[in-house]
């Protein structure tokens, strides 16, 4: 960091503004004032490309034009309006701060950055941008494609994942920033990570900085930015019991600190990898026995296995239809019993929706 000029950070700066008066990406929130809206966008944009984002903001901002309309909003509808874009909890902490705002602070959005940082659901990247779209106020954004662009720019081969990378690179993202226009700058740079200094194929050829870029010039493009862990991924296998009686299935809300919290599911069972799924074995299981007690079910058949890889885990599951004759004590074990038809009111994670589309088609064709 010692090694970086002010007449480099400044070539920076200047050139990058130059891109942006010739490329940046029209989208709805640009330019846009309003705290709420620049939130909400942020949000729905954490962990997600601009244009899987894009239809969500949209159906959110009709739904809830302000943030009194989210604050008022049912957990499930919000759920519901979630589904399919991931990272459950965001749209749990997205609910918790609308009603904060909305009550505690009578829907007057917060105004410093420390106050925005404070918010349940918002880290320092969303709080920059908050307080720098908003308000004009000079705080760098520093996520993925600002850690691409400057390591790559700078030629920085500190570790991004390490305390001491966030250091660095928080510094090196605060010099470079244009502070008498830090929206314009900031979103140049996150425009230019995600459009021009790409993670794959970056356009070097036609860039207007390659003359001063450290991993052009020394051919280290594909090497930067440099992470210094590999993660981990664990795998767990979910076994969902579809029941049926003649007119209901069998559905539950997942509660406590695991993954999907507030979404629903079927009664599920989750077994070490490797485990035979017999029909003895599931006979045996506590949660058949539990639920299935005085009764005499059929277990109709068994799907393949279904597969959703999420940041920190893979998901493997399988689904078995049970069909039952008479009604379960659902209150008794935690369910829900609901009519077939009135499935679709409620948010599934992406695996059991892939089965129920899958099996619409099943059906279908038989
Ligand atoms: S020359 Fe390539 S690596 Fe350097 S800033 Fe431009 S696109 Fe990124």
């Amino acid at each position: 960091m010692g090694d970086i000029t002010a007449k480099q950070c400044q070539i920076f700066t200047d050139s990058l503004k130059i891109w942006f008066s010739k490329n940046q990406r029209p989208l709805p929130w640009k330019g846009q004032k309003d705290p709420y809206l620049i939130w909400l966008s942020e949000i729905i944009l954490q962990q997600t490309r601009v244009e899987q984002g894009l239809p969500y903001y949209n159906k959110f901002i009709t739904a809830y034009p302000t943030v009194h309309d989210l604050a008022a909003a049912p957990d499930d509808e919000v759920m519901k309006m979630w589904e399919g874009l991931g990272y459950y909890s965001r749209a749990r902490n997205l609910l918790a701060t609308a009603r904060f705002i909305s009550k505690e602070l009578k829907g007057v959005f917060p105004r410093t950055y420390k106050e925005v940082r404070a918010l349940k659901g918002v880290g320092d990247y969303t709080a920059a941008a908050i307080v720098s779209f908003a308000y004009s106020l000079p705080h760098a954004v520093l996520d993925g494609n600002v850690y691409r662009v400057l390591s790559r720019y700078f030629g920085i081969h500190t570790p991004i994942d390490t305390t001491g990378g966030k250091k660095e690179f928080t510094e090196l993202a605060s010099r470079v920033l244009d502070k008498k226009i830090p929206e314009q700058h900031n979103q140049a740079i996150m425009d230019f990570g995600a459009t021009h200094c790409k993670p794959k194929k970056p356009l070097c050829n036609s860039c207007l900085l390659k003359s001063s870029c450290h991993a052009f010039q020394q051919g280290e493009v594909n090497l930067l930015p440099i992470k210094s862990k590999k993660m981990k991924r664990k795998t767990r296998h979910f076994i969902y019991f579809c029941v049926k009686d003649p007119h209901h299935i069998y559905i539950r809300r997942r509660e406590g600190k695991d993954i999907w919290k507030h979404l629903y599911e079927y009664p599920m069972l989750e077994v070490a990898e490797g485990t035979e799924i017999s029909q003895n074995i599931l006979q045996n299981s506590e949660l058949w026995q539990q639920l299935f007690e005085g009764q005499t079910p059929v277990l109709e058949n068994i799907s393949p296995p279904y597969k959703q890889t999420l940041s920190h885990q893979t998901i493997i599951a399988k689904f078995v239809n049970v069909f039952i004759s008479r009604e379960l004590e659902a209150k008794k074990w935690g369910l829900l019993k609901i009519e077939p038809k009135k499935m679709e009111n409620f948010a599934f994670p992406k695996i059991i929706s892939c089965f129920l589309n899958d099996k619409t088609l099943y059906l279908r064709l038989d």
